[in-house]
């Protein structure tokens, strides 16, 4: 960046983006299902003039925009890729807002409505900057990022192909961190996220004479509690990783013994490893402590497990360089890294780039709702700040500072 300020927004675009995402906040949709999303998206790139490709997996839309400016001094025309998700949650809203969601028991409780709406208006001002631009950038809207991922699909649909990306970058919002600031890191980001269902089998019977019964779900709460206790003994305290059950179903009245009882929990790591090592007890523990009390345990993992995401040290130093200097470098943060997943995690074991956290909370007007929750709002002032980091990282990408 050479100080020009490129990435200030026309009062025209600054509104467009905020008009933008609050849209989508009113009109969520889950996962594989971002069809009105989608639309728009594709219609705002066709619109800035860039070659549009929908359906791409399903919903997916890759937008392509290809800059006429000469080569960087190195000669090597590069392409960059910026990615933002488009699914909302299943979730009821917290009532209360001028923008909030029009669809019962549906929410943009993740930020996804924003980091559309940023990369849309990146997609704009780059556009209007074409002429001088050194490379090309390639935008991918993409489907399911909270459910089995739509990532993948995207690649496989060959996202990273025509132009052939070089490194790709993605902004998370996270109500972790105060808006006006940016936390980038090197290294593990968010985790392998291994989702599993156990079904324990027992024998029911009268709740008066569990002896000859087999009751699962006393054998659950055995299971539990034998999950977590494999947590905290068989893994080191050092080494990140979590285990959680997030859900029990079992039985219908007090005094009915059931015959079955299901578990839905995750497991999320970072170490290879200890991935596989765990993978392997966790089925271990549930069979064995199923076995000890009579009954019967299977355990299947989820098909969609994320890899961790993991950040390359070289991107992520332009991510930071260029952050500082929008926000002021005492903004750039490191966070603890976080033990959620995301699929963003394909794009970068394919290319080197940086998922970077934007921070969307305001302690001071009382947004600071998590995310995932009903009360998860954000400060819409870190939208323009993530569109400049957007553009900036983008031009000194294409610029080959990462080279320097
Ligand atoms: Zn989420
Ligand atoms: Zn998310």
């Amino acid at each position: 960046m050479d100080g020009k300020a490129r990435a200030t927004l026309t009062d025209a675009e600054a509104s467009f983006l905020v008009d933008f995402r609050r849209d989508l906040h009113m009109h969520p949709e889950l996962a594989w299902e971002e069809h009105r999303t989608a639309a728009k998206v594709a219609e705002a790139a066709r619109q800035a003039g860039l070659e549009v490709r929908e359906g791409v997996a399903g919903t997916g839309v890759v937008a392509v925009l290809r800059g006429s400016g000469s080569s960087p001094s190195d000669g090597v025309r590069r392409t960059i890729l910026i990615r933002a998700d488009m699914d909302a949650l299943p979730l009821q809203e917290a009532p209360g807002r001028p923008y909030g969601s029009t669809v019962a028991g549906r929410m943009h409780a993740c930020g996804h409505d924003a980091h559309t709406a940023m990369a849309i208006t990146a997609a704009k001002v780059l556009a209007r900057q074409r002429g001088t631009l050194p490379g090309n950038v390639v935008f991918a809207f993409q489907p399911a990022e909270e459910t089995d991922g739509g990532a993948a699909p995207m690649i496989a649909a060959g996202a990273l192909l025509e132009p052939r990306v070089d490194a790709a970058i993605a902004i998370h919002l996270a109500n972790t961190i105060q808006v006006g600031q940016i936390a980038a890191q090197p290294g593990p980001v968010s985790a392998a996220t291994d989702g599993f269902v156990i079904v324990i089998r027992g024998k029911g019977g009268h709740a008066a004479r569990p002896h000859l019964s087999v009751d699962p779900i006393a054998v659950a709460g055995q299971i539990i509690t034998a999950l977590h206790t494999l947590m905290t003994r068989e893994k080191s305290p050092a080494q990140p990783g979590v285990l959680t059950i997030g859900a029990i179903h079992g039985g219908t009245a007090g005094n009915i013994i059931a015959d079955t009882c299901e578990l839905r929990g995750t497991l999320r790591t970072y170490d290879p490893a200890l991935r596989t090592e765990l993978r392997r007890r966790v089925v271990e523990v549930v069979e064995g402590t199923a076995q000890t009390f009579r009954a019967t345990a299977s355990l299947e993992w989820d098909g969609g497990a994320y890899p961790p995401c993991v950040n390359d040290a070289v991107i992520t130093d332009l991510v930071r360089s260029v952050a500082g200097k929008v926000v002021g470098h005492g903004n750039v943060v490191t966070q603890e890294p976080s033990l959620g997943g995301d699929d963003m995690a394909y794009f970068l074991e394919a290319v080197p780039g940086c998922y970077m956290r934007l921070g969307s909370a305001n302690a001071s007007r009382g947004i600071d709702g998590p995310g995932h929750s009903p009360r998860f709002d954000i400060d819409e002032d870190c939208l323009p700040i993530g569109v400049n980091v957007l553009v900036e990282t983008a031009w000194a990408y294409l610029a080959g500072q990462s080279e320097n």
